[in-house]
C-alpha cells in the first residue's frame, strides 16, 4: 500500500488524503467502542461489512436525491468520499424508544414513539456528546438556522426511506445517528450527509423476533456482533450464502480484495 497522509483517525474509521483535491479516503476499521470509548474491542470483519452496508445505503440515498459524501467504494475497507467540513453535531432520529431516551424519560424499550423525534448532540468526546437544543446550536454558531432546517428535512427523508428499505427485509429501524458536513463548491456552501450509515450507527431489530442486529449486541455483551451485521448485509443482498454454508461477499465492482 502506498504511503498516504492521514488526515484524521476516529474510533471506527480513518480518513486519508484522497487522490484529488476535495476528496478523502474513508477507511473502516474493525475497532468497536462504546460508552465514550470506555469499552473497546476488535471485531473481525466489522469494517468490511460497514464499508459495504454504508456504500449501499449512501448510494441509494444519492439516487433519491439526498446529497451525500459517498463517491465510490475503492476496496474491501475503503471508500472515496467528498471532503466536507463536518458540522459538530450528531443528529439522532428515533421511531421507537431505546437507549438513552428510554433511560432519560423512563419509556420502556420497544415502545413506539407518537411520532419520529429528532435530537441533536454536540460532538465533544470530553463532554460525552451532550444533547443540545437549536438555541445552543445557533448561539454557539455550530450551525446556522438554514443548516439546521436542511439537516432536519434531510433526516426526515432519510428516515422515511430507510424505514421502508429495512421493512422490506424484515428489519425495524428503531433509531439512527447521522452526521452532516459543509461542501464548498465555488462560492456556494451546501449541507450534505457525511460519515457512515451502518449497524454501528443504527438500531435494527428483526421484525419477527425483535432480535437486535446492531451495535447494542456489543454495548450489552450479547455476542454475535459481526454475525448480526453479516445478517443485515445478507438481507440487503450484499453477501450471499456460499455453497459451504458460510457467508461470501458479493463482488460489485469485480473487486474482492484489499488493495
Ligand atoms: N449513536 C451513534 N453514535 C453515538 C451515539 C449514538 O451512532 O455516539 C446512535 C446509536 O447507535 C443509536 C442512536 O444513535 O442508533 C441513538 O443512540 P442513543 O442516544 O440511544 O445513545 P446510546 O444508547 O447509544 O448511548
Amino acid at each position: 500500500m502506498s504511503r498516504r497522509r492521514k488526515i484524521y483517525e476516529g474510533k471506527a474509521k480513518i480518513l486519508y488524503e484522497g487522490p484529488e483535491p476535495g476528496t478523502l479516503i474513508q477507511y473502516f476499521k474493525d475497532d468497536a467502542t462504546a460508552f465514550n470509548a470506555e469499552k473497546r474491542a476488535v471485531l473481525d470483519g466489522k469494517g468490511v461489512l460497514n464499508n459495504r452496508i454504508s456504500e449501499l445505503v449512501m448510494s441509494r440515498l444519492g439516487a433519491i436525491g439526498i446529497p451525500n459524501h459517498f463517491i465510490k467504494r475503492l476496496n474491501m475497507r475503503e471508500q472515496l468520499i467528498k471532503q466536507v467540513d463536518i458540522i459538530p453535531l450528531e443528529v439522532v432520529c428515533r421511531n421507537v424508544a431505546a437507549g438513552s431516551i428510554s433511560k432519560r424519560l423512563g419509556i420502556e424499550e420497544g415502545t413506539p414513539l407518537p411520532r419520529s423525534i429528532i435530537e441533536f448532540y454536540y460532538k465533544k468526546d470530553e463532554l460525552g456528546d451532550p444533547m443540545v437544543s437549536e438555541e445552543h446550536i445557533t448561539a454557539f454558531n455550530w450551525a446556522n438556522p438554514q443548516e439546521i432546517d436542511d439537516m432536519i428535512s434531510m433526516t426526515i427523508r432519510v428516515n422515511d426511506f430507510l424505514c421502508g428499505m429495512f421493512a422490506t427485509i424484515g428489519i425495524k429501524l428503531i433509531d439512527f445517528k447521522l452526521e452532516y458536513g459543509r461542501l464548498f463548491e465555488g462560492d456556494m456552501v451546501r449541507t450534505i450527509l457525511a460519515d457512515e450509515i451502518s449497524p454501528d450507527s443504527c438500531r435494527l431489530w428483526d421484525v419477527e423476533t425483535n432480535e437486535k442486529m446492531d451495535k447494542d449486541r456489543f454495548r450489552r455483551d450479547l455476542g454475535g456482533v459481526t454475525d448480526a451485521y453479516a445478517e443485515v448485509a445478507r438481507r440487503l443482498g450484499i453477501i450471499k450464502e456460499s455453497e459451504g454454508g458460510g457467508a461470501e461477499i458479493v463482488s460489485i465492482n469485480g473487486d474482492k480484495g484489499d488493495k
